[in-house]
């Protein structure tokens, strides 16, 4: 035990020597005199019995002082102490460090569960730390390394411009995925720190998502994807244009990606008492069954073999904008067959 807590041990003894001595003192002389002079007993008696019941107050004031003393160690300064131990132990970082509830006055239970609960939590935070560390190296790891090796084959001699050209171009697709998922990282680490959205306005949201989806025009053209729109028109909504704007792009950019040559890819926008409800769906390869919660998660991708585009990070966006405008978002898909996003937006 340290110093300090023995001085503490050793203050509260004395306290409850003197506190008893002192207390049952007055109380025993004030009988005595009372008793004394109701019964009229000689002097010579008083004289006898004095010093043997101040013995005896002594002695059992020393008794009390020691009970007290140790019952205070063991339900005050021990938890204490144990407590403050574990605490200073999370403190630098061992968070796997846990109090054993049982072994504690209810006084301190409570302190003990939530000890617990905090060691808990942050060893949660630590390991979503780690794997996310882990996650952002392994996403830049591939690209960087590509971008290393065209580099170094750049500056062979005598390198005829169409393999310039193709080495470039390598160089370019790589850093453009680097620049991609830094920005995504970046956005989502922002909405996360971001408790309301910035803009709340009320918009045109059938005029948003024309333009969201002409934006792969070129992709549906190259990749003869058929698409089926049906969208009200003059539909406003009360949202943040400009994040609801990154939901289309990532649904949409995903139902292209996912959907093969002469796939369908349809967008329907309809109106409820409530909300306007946008569908996205598509003739793709579909979400193998009980992964459909899991496509939000930060990093996720289905199938390691059509991970080669993208960094699992689209639809965390997604997820985080979705929360934060108070909307809505549901998933149905068939492995194989296609898959359907459903957005329900606040109408007004
Ligand atoms: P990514 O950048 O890999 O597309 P997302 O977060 O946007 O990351 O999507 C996570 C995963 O969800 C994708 O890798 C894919 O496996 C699955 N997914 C999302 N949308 C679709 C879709 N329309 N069809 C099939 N799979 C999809």
């Amino acid at each position: 035990m340290k110093k300090h807590s023995i001085r503490r041990l050793i203050l509260n003894f004395c306290l409850t020597f003197f506190g008893f001595f002192i207390l049952s003192g007055v109380a025993i002389t004030v009988s005595f005199m009372l008793f004394f002079h109701a019964y009229e007993l000689p002097i010579d008696y008083i004289r006898e019995f004095a010093p043997r019941t101040f013995f005896n107050l002594v002695f059992m004031s020393l008794v009390f002082g020691i009970l007290g003393t140790l019952w205070r160690m063991f339900t005050v300064e021990k938890p204490i102490y144990e407590i403050n131990e574990v605490l200073r132990k999370i403190r630098k970082g061992n968070l796997d460090s846990k109090l054993n509830r049982r072994f504690y006055t209810s006084r301190y239970s409570a302190i003990v569960k939530n000890i617990n609960i905090i060691a808990s939590e942050l060893s949660t935070i630590d390991n979503l730390k780690v794997s996310l560390m882990s996650n952002i190296s392994h996403e830049l790891k591939t690209p960087i390394s590509v971008i290393s090796n065209y580099a170094e084959l750049l500056q062979t001699e005598n390198l005829s411009d169409e393999k310039r050209i193709e080495y470039a171009k390598s160089i370019l697709d790589s850093s453009g995925k680097v620049n991609e998922l830094i920005t995504n990282i970046l956005k989502l680490n922002q909405l996360e720190n971001q408790k309301i959205p910035s803009s709340m306005t009320e918009y045109n949201l059938s005029e948003q998502l024309c333009e969201c989806l002409l934006g792969f025009e070129n992709v549906w053209e190259d990749r003869n994807i058929d698409i089926v729109t049906e969208i009200e028109d003059d539909v406003t909504v009360v949202s943040d244009m400009q994040l609801m704007s990154i939901v289309w792009n990532n649904i949409l950019s995903n139902a292209f990606k996912f959907t093969p040559e002469y796939g369908t890819v349809s967008v329907t926008l309809t109106t409820g008492k409530k909300y306007a409800v946008v569908k996205i769906s598509d003739t793709g390869c579909g979400i193998p069954e009980g992964q459909t919660e899991l496509i939000f998660d930060k990093f996720y991708q289905c199938d390691s073999s059509r991970s080669t585009d993208g960094n699992g990070l689209g639809l965390a966006l997604v997820k985080r904008i979705i929360n934060l405008t108070d909307s809505i978002i549901k998933v149905e898909s068939e492995e194989g067959k296609g898959t359907t996003f459903t957005v329900k937006i606040h109408k007004n």
